[in-house]
C-alpha cells in the first residue's frame, strides 16, 4: 500500500552525542500518525541510532553500502554488515554519492538487486542537474536513471523501493522546485512506472520529494496528489522543523 514517509538523510553531521540528542529529541515529540519517519545518520552512529530508537515508529536507514556481500573493498559497508546492526533501510543513489563518489547508474543497478536479496527498503534518489532543466530535457534525465538502476527488477521487487526525486539544482540551495513542477514530475515518474511495470505497481509506489523543503513550504508540496512525502537534508538536522514537516505530511 502507498504510504506516506518522511525521511531524514543526516549526511556527513552529527557526532555520537549529536545522534543521541537529536534523536531524544525527535522522540520527545510523541507519537508519528499517518507517516512513516526514517532517519540516516551517518555509518559509525547506526548501531547506536537503531538502540535509541527500539520501541519506536522512527526506523534507521544507512546513507550507502557496496554491492558486494564481502571483500577487498576498504571503507565500504555491505548489507550483510547492515542486516546484523538491525539497519534494512538504504539510501541508494544520492545525487552526492552520484557527483563526488563516481556512483554510475551501473553500480546503483547493483547495489539495488543486493539490497532486495537482503529484503531492504531502497530510498532511490535521482533527479536532473540545472542545466538539464534549463535545456528541458529533464525527463529524459529522470527517465534515464530508473531506467538504468530499476527496470530491471521484478514487479513484486517494488514493495522495497520508495522513490526520492531529487533536482540538484534543489539540494542544499534554498531554491525548492515549485509545488507545481514536483507534481509534474511525480505524475511523469508514477506513469513511467505504470507503462512498464502495471497499474498496481504505480498506484502503490511511494514517491517522496526532496529539495530544500522547510516547515515553511512542506506542506503545499505534500498536498500534490503524487508526492507522498520527502527526503529532507538540512532541516533534518534540526528537531523542530523536522518534526513540523513529519507533521505536514
Ligand atoms: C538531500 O540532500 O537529500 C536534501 C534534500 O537536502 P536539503 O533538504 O538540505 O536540500
Amino acid at each position: 500500500m502507498r504510504v506516506k514517509i518522511v525521511a531524514g538523510n543526516w549526511k556527513m553531521n552529527n557526532d555520537k552525542e549529536e545522534t543521541e540528542a537529536l534523536i531524544e529529541a525527535l522522540k520527545s515529540k510523541g507519537k508519528f500518525t499517518g507517516v512513516q519517519v526514517r532517519i540516516a545518520p551517518t555509518s559509525v552512529n547506526l548501531v547506536q541510532a537503531v538502540n535509541a530508537t527500539k520501541d519506536t515508529d522512527i526506523k534507521v536507514s544507512a546513507q550507502n553500502m557496496h554491492y558486494s556481500s564481502s571483500g577487498a573493498f576498504t571503507g565500504e559497508i555491505s548489507a550483510n554488515m547492515l542486516e546484523s546492526i538491525g539497519v534494512n533501510s538504504i539510501i541508494l543513489g544520492h545525487s552526492e554519492r552520484r557527483a563526488y563518489f563516481n556512483e554510475t547508474d551501473a553500480d546503483l543497478e547493483k547495489k539495488v538487486a543486493k539490497a532486495i536479496q537482503h529484503d531492504m527498503e531502497v530510498i532511490f534518489c535521482f533527479g536532473e542537474e540545472l542545466n538539464d532543466r534549463k535545456e528541458n530535457t529533464h525527463f529524459d534525465v529522470v527517465e534515464k536513471q530508473l531506467k538504468a538502476a530499476l527496470f530491471s527488477i521484478q514487479p513484486s521487487d517494488w514493495k522495497y523501493i520508495v522513490l526520492a526525486y531529487e533536482p540538484v539544482w534543489a539540494i542544499g540551495t534554498g531554491e525548492t522546485a515549485s509545488p507545481e513542477q514536483v507534481q509534474e514530475m511525480h505524475a511523469f515518474i508514477r506513469q513511467l512506472i505504470e507503462n512498464q511495470f502495471g497499474k498496481i505497481v504505480a498506484d502503490n509506489v511511494s514517491i517522496l520529494y526532496g529539495g530544500s523543503v522547510k516547515p515553511a513550504n512542506a506542506q503545499e508540496i505534500f498536498s500534490k496528489p503524487d508526492v507522498d512525502g520527502g527526503l529532507i537534508g538540512g532541516a533534518a538536522l534540526n528537531a523542530d522543523d523536522f518534526f513540523a514537516i513529519i507533521q505536514s505530511a
